[in-house]
């Protein structure tokens, strides 16, 4: 059974208050309005950024995709923007190579995934270190893609990021959605996605921050445990919420 979308702090999801967090409101006057008969044309509306989390499964995907169907949004994955800068930014490419040796691309520039996940396997001091140098990177391509979005004149950019506090991107946007499920749920779903078996799925997951710790800083959380037309309506609800449709 789907709960809809459940806004912990209630009230409207993106209050002024909350502007002081967004990296848009801060390099624009937030809150300012037109007097009675002054003919200044009334600014666009100011862009919604809302991040979407939750653990492996969970149906993060799915609801990102449901709303970048909607019109004035725009959808990014830090998954995606990942893969992306490892091709295209010569300054993150350069430090992996320092730090993981010059086999961590292979000779066509793309990236020796295999090659990589070997070196970190199971060493936490590597994967950190791993981290280290792509976080940042992700971080600062999103601070880039908010601006854009806001000079396209973007409703709604939305960052879907299974690892959202890690790399810092909480402050850069308003809000934060969590998608989350009971445990079995998207255990089954994933092995049925992927094809991996449950200690595997399991092996991720506790790599992963619990349901509890997500929950506790989600502003949004829409329990993804009903069929895809409850999280259609889910998302329905959440767009029209967050822009006043
Ligand atoms: P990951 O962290 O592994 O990337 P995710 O949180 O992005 O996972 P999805 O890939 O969106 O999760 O969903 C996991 C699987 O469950 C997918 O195959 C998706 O189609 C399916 N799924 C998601 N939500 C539902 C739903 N409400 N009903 C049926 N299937 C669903």
């Amino acid at each position: 059974m789907s709960f809809g979308v459940w806004a912990k702090r209630g009230g409207h999801p993106f209050p002024f208050q909350r502007c002081a967090r967004s990296l848009i409101c801060r390099l624009d006057s937030c809150g300012s309005f037109a007097l009675p008969y002054d003919h200044t044309p009334l600014p666009s509306p100011p862009l919604k950024t809302l991040g979407i989390t939750g653990g492996i499964g969970s149906g993060k995907s799915t609801i990102a995709a449901l709303l970048g169907k909607k019109p004035g949004v725009r959808v990014v994955s830090a998954d995606d923007e990942a893969k992306r800068l490892m091709v295209e930014d010569e300054g993150l490419r350069r430090q992996l190579i320092e730090r993981f040796g010059a086999d961590t691309f292979l000779e066509d520039g793309s990236l020796n995934r295999a090659g990589l996940a070997a070196s970190v396997f199971d060493d936490p001091k590597e994967v950190e270190a791993l981290n280290a140098i792509v976080h940042p990177a992700v971080r600062e391509a999103l601070g880039k893609s908010i601006l854009q979005a806001k000079e396209d004149g973007i409703d709604l950019f939305a960052y879907e990021a299974a690892l959202i506090y890690e790399i810092g991107a909480q402050d850069l946007v308003e809000a934060i959605l969590l998608v989350d499920a009971p445990l079995e749920l998207r255990i089954s779903r994933v092995m049925q996605r992927d094809g991996s078996k449950r200690l595997e799925v399991m092996a991720r997951m506790s790599n992963q921050l619990s349901s509890e710790d997500l929950r506790a800083r989600a502003d949004f959380v829409i329990d993804n445990d009903g069929d895809l037309a409850a999280l259609q309506e889910s998302v329905d609800s959440l767009y029209r919420s967050i822009l006043d449709k």
